[in-house]
């Protein structure tokens, strides 16, 4: 229950331990081709260019970044968070011209100030964190992809943490490029990130006046590979890719509008929980990540302690906070199959016994939310 990685399946688990076949096997590229159709369809986007990147999501934050950005380009970058700091750190790395529009830690970046950045002066890329993790706010997209477009923008976004758990539609939104990561509420195993380009973004990689700095994230050469071409460039990890077909076939089988519908019930139970505790959630409702919540706990809790009983006493992790959040707030994952009434009243209940809430308000206010 904290901010990834959350639980996983045994049947993702045993997909792992099938055999390691080739990667150029025509079994293998079979479950390659089905793994692309299906996080076509996680992403609700019709992109060709949609592949799993070896490794996990910060890879292909790096592969977006350095696929996409060239030295000297003017890209604008929402920094609210720490994701959108290393978004930063990855723009510094490739020398782009960056503009960091800031909010508070707890804050969506407004649209508006987005609008003046780049009516301020051209820009090639916007990106923005659509679920920041580490302060647990979800960023409204709707609306953007067309003001980017405007201005002749590019919309990247991280959804490494809302794919799965919050609505996405990619391309009703118009974003052009956006990564995410196997083990949050895709509930895989860390190890592979889903990155999806629209034929926008794909022209802008094949327009390129130098090569992509980094060999091993060059999409030109590994669409060679997820492509009809299947030429090599690196070995898959291919059991990870199982694995990740395996925890989508069960996406799928949930379906998305329910799996949504899941994790905010789950969520909102949670928050009517820690409410009825006097625990302060850090970010208003309207703003709030429903698969990561953030919250203060009472001034006599000891949040580091807590995190310890809760670990060694009742098997159950949750996050700190990070950055200037750190003893400020912790942080509970309710993502993919962690999700569940039960892990939340475990929580609830164990929150209860540390801080000697005898009353059991806390999972009763959860009980009496769930029953609605
Ligand atoms: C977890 C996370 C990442 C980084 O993913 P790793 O799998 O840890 O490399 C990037 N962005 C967001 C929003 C995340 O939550």
């Amino acid at each position: 229950m904290g901010p990834g990685p959350s639980n996983v399946d045994s049947a993702v688990l045993e997909a792992l331990a099938l055999p390691t076949i080739g990667h150029l096997d025509p079994v293998f590229l079979q479950v390659m081709d089905e793994v692309q159709k299906m996080l076509r369809e996680v992403l609700k986007t019709d992109n060709e260019f949609t592949i799993a990147v070896s490794g996990t999501g910060s890879a292909a934050m790096e592969a977006a970044v350095d696929n996409l950005v060239e030295p000297g380009e003017r890209v604008i970058v929402g920094v609210n968070g720490v994701f959108g700091t290393r978004l930063v750190d990855m723009l510094q790395r490739v020398k782009a011209d960056i503009v960091p529009l800031t909010a508070g830690w707890g804050q969506p970046i407004p649209h508006d100030a987005v609008e003046r950045a780049l009516k301020a002066a051209p820009a090639s890329l916007v990106m923005l964190v659509h679920g920041e993790t580490s302060t647990g706010v979800l960023q409204p997209l709707d609306g953007l992809g067309n003001l980017c477009h405007e201005h002749g923008a590019l919309l990247l976004i991280d959804c490494v943490t809302s794919l799965g758990g919050v609505p996405i539609f990619l391309d009703h939104w118009k974003v052009d490029a956006c990564y995410s990561g196997t083990q949050k509420c895709l509930s895989v195993p860390p190890g592979l990130s889903p990155l999806s380009f629209s034929a926008g973004a794909v022209e802008k990689l094949d327009n390129r006046s130098l090569s992509v700095s980094s060999w091993y994230l060059d999409m030109s050469m590994i669409r060679d590979y997820w492509g009809e071409h299947r030429r090599y460039h690196h070995t898959a990890p291919i059991n990870m890719v199982y694995s990740l077909h395996a925890g989508l076939m069960q996406v799928l089988d949930e379906g998305l509008e329910a799996r949504w519908k899941r994790h905010r019930i789950h969520a909102e139970a949670l928050w009517a929980g820690l409410e009825a505790l006097e625990w302060e959630l850090f970010v208003d409702e309207e703003y709030r990540l429903v698969p990561l919540t953030t919250v203060k706990p009472p001034v006599h809790v000891d949040e580091k302690e807590l995190r310890g009983r809760l670990l060694n006493e009742f098997g159950i992790e949750i996050g700190g906070g990070l950055g200037p959040l750190a003893g400020q707030v912790v942080r509970v994952g309710l993502m993919g199959t962690s999700s569940t009434p039960e892990n939340l009243k475990a929580f609830l209940s164990a929150v209860e016994q540390i801080t000697y809430r005898k009353d059991g308000a806390g999972v009763a206010a959860a009980e009496a939310r769930l029953a609605e």
